[in-house]
């Protein structure tokens, strides 16, 4: 699978899955940008490792996607940098646990305007410069979570539920210039979002898996690669379960 020449963005592409997902494509010969929101040591790190490594074209660029301005000011970027857009992957997220009866507002917004806002931010800024390139790819980052619910994230659940609607909404919009639009939903994946939990949640979790190990970030990325490529141009509107059997 070689995609030569063809440009990607990977929202949060500087940590954990986005990371993965970076490299992967860039070892396919894609010039890769990395977004990132407060780490810009390791987005320019990530970025000149990938540079050196795959001899493909790389940039960290800063931009916060739950605002619709320095979204815009993003793609603008990329395509002043790039001259084109073809794949975009939106995987920036984050999580505010809280029970409904503890959850604030402020928490609430947050991990909306993150989540789902974002997806929206990034997609409409880069909607028109897809439809033009010729090859055009969408690949959200969703979540088992946002198909089955879970204790302590309604703001999460609601917002990957929303991003699987997006996705199937756009995959709509976008078919008629042949641009693909498609959802991964992770199960239990070993990064910084799911370190933190207590050893007793990740114990429990691991019940539930049915190949019994948790996933690893490049088993995401492996699927976003398929996404991306020619082989996968027949199919759009779909979310794929990444998750070891969690969810059987
Ligand atoms: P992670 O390592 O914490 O990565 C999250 C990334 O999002 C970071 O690179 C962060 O960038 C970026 N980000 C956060 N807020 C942002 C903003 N406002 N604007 C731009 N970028 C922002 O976690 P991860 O596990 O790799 O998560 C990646 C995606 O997978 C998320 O959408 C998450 O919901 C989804 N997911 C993860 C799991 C799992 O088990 N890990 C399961 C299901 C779904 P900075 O570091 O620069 O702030």
């Amino acid at each position: 699978m070689s995609l030569k020449n063809k440009v990607a963005l990977i929202t949060g592409g500087s940590t954990g899955i986005g990371k993965a997902i970076a490299t992967k494509l860039a070892s396919m010969g894609v010039d890769i940008v990395i977004n990132y929101f407060v780490g810009p040591e390791e987005a320019n790190q990530v970025a000149l490792e990938l540079a050196q490594k795959y001899n493909v074209k790389t940039k960290a660029l800063h931009a916060d996607v739950s605002n619709f301005e320095s979204s815009s000011n993003l793609i603008d970027e990329v395509l002043k940098e790039f001259g084109t857009l073809n794949i975009v992957v939106n995987n920036a997220g984050i999580t505010d646990d809280a029970l409904i009866l503890r959850m604030n507002e402020n928490q609430f917004d947050r991990v909306i305007n993150t989540n789902l806002k974002g997806v929206f931010n990034i997609s409409k800024h880069s909607a028109r410069p897809l439809l033009k390139s010729g090859y055009g790819r969408i690949i959200n980052i969703a979540s088992v979570i946002g198909e089955y619910g879970n204790v302590g994230q309604v703001n999460y659940a609601a917002a990957k539920a929303g991003v699987i609607g997006i996705t199937k909404t756009l995959a709509k919009e976008l078919a008629s210039r042949k641009v693909t639009v498609n959802a991964i939903a992770p199960g239990f994946i070993e990064t910084q979002m799911t370190k933190n939990l207590p050893e007793q949640v990740r114990a429990e979790m691991l019940k539930y898996i049915a190949l019994g190990s948790y996933g690893q970030p490049e088993d995401i990325a492996n699927v976003v690669a398929f996404l991306a490529s020619e082989e996968a141009s027949y199919i759009t509107g779909v979310v794929i379960d990444v998750d070891g059997g969690l969810t059987i």
